[in-house]
């Protein structure tokens, strides 16, 4: 059986917290394939020892990267911390990837209390 796919992203100010999330879950994590923009998928590889495929950076494209694999139905789960409380340069494609996860009908959490509901129900 396919394993599920899953992407992971992260603004700055809360990779800390994607990194402990990923800690706690690494058990169920394992059994996903999972990629990430650069920077994100860099610290949790780094952290937790899971393999996660890098894209770009998310300023860099990463997040465009991230919505295409959505587009073309390789993506099961995204999640997706975002900063809301400060001003993103990538901000389009942030609203991008936001809009074609709902385009495709496509689980996306932006914060850890939704990604915590559907990873621990089981429900990806
Ligand atoms: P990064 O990108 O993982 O390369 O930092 C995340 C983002 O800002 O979209």
């Amino acid at each position: 059986m396919q394993k599920k796919r899953v992407a992971l992203i992260a603004h700055d100010s809360k990779k800390a917290e994607i990194v402990e999330w990923c800690l706690n879950n690494k058990n169920i994590l394992e059994k996903f394939e999972l990629c990430g923009t650069g920077t994100t998928a860099k610290r949790i590889s780094e952290a937790t020892g899971l393999k996660v495929k890098g894209y770009l950076s998310g300023p860099l494209g990463g997040d465009q990267q991230i919505g295409a694999l959505v587009a073309e139905g390789k993506i099961d789960f995204v999640l997706f911390l975002c900063d809301p409380l400060t001003a993103q340069p990538h901000d389009p494609d942030v609203k991008a990837l936001l809009r074609i996860a709902n385009v495709y009908n496509v689980a996306i959490a932006t914060n850890v209390a939704t990604a915590d509901l559907i990873i621990k129900k089981d429900m990806i």
